[in-house]
């Protein structure tokens, strides 16, 4: 699979079609404009990759709306060699946004299935630093926190508590929270106990689930 005019034109597109619904982060517009989404996705579906929808990746989960991808990387501002951790790695497409960016990125899948598969793709993309894990994202990484950035890729019930304390002081984590349809939140780490919360847009992810699946 490679990268082609037609693809890097569809590619622009897309990014024209963000910046109307009100994207203005330039580095996240760029590193969208740079990565080839088609290469995240089956063969099959090469036409659907520049698209401004979710699609099916499956064990029932989805690569994000691209739309998502850039709400979501706009807020938590990332700047060279902050380290990272995303939980919900999916096809591993917002993981390689993340590395483009500068980020040290560590990222986590509770399904086995996604998660060899994307780490096998992100191992032949070589796209800079990103470390998998097939862990439950509940837990974090307490062996590797505090982070300066946590970003969670699926809907959470409540803030989740376990996350905002592998923070660092200063530090953001971004979780969709709600049940069918969530509020985007964005978090900073003020203090050690202090936490400063903003409730932003709405969207729909796939549910944060518990525990892991080998199946
Ligand atoms: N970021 C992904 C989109 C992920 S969809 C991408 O760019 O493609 C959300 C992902 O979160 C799914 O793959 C789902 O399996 C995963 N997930 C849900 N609950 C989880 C948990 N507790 N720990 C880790 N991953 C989880």
């Amino acid at each position: 699979m490679i990268d082609s005019y037609k693809h890097k034109g569809m590619r622009r597109q897309l990014i024209q079609t963000l910046q109307a619904k009100g994207i203005t982060d330039e580095r996240v517009l760029r590193v969208m404009n740079r990565l080839p989404r088609h290469l995240f996705l089956d063969n099959a579906f090469q036409e659907w990759a520049y698209q401004d929808k979710a699609f099916p990746i499956g064990n029932e989960q989805t690569i994000s709306q691209p739309y998502t991808v850039a709400y979501q990387t706009a807020l938590l501002d990332i700047q060279k060699r902050q380290s990272v951790m995303e939980i919900g790695t999916g096809s591993g497409y917002q993981a390689a946004i993340l590395a483009m960016l500068g980020g040290r990125v560590y990222t986590l899948e509770r399904q086995e299935v996604l998660h060899k598969e994307a780490t096998k793709r992100l191992e032949r993309l070589g796209l800079g630093q990103i470390r998998t894990y097939l862990r439950d994202g509940y837990k974090g990484l307490p062996e590797f926190a505090p982070f300066d950035r946590i970003l969670v890729t699926a809907g959470a019930p409540t803030i989740p508590q376990q996350l905002c304390n592998q923070l660092k002081i200063g530090g953001i984590l971004v979780v969709p929270v709600g049940h069918t349809t969530q509020t985007m939140y964005k978090i900073t780490r003020v203090g050690k106990t202090n936490f400063l919360e903003e409730a932003l847009d709405s969207f729909q992810f796939v549910p944060f689930l518990k525990g892991l699946n080998r199946k």
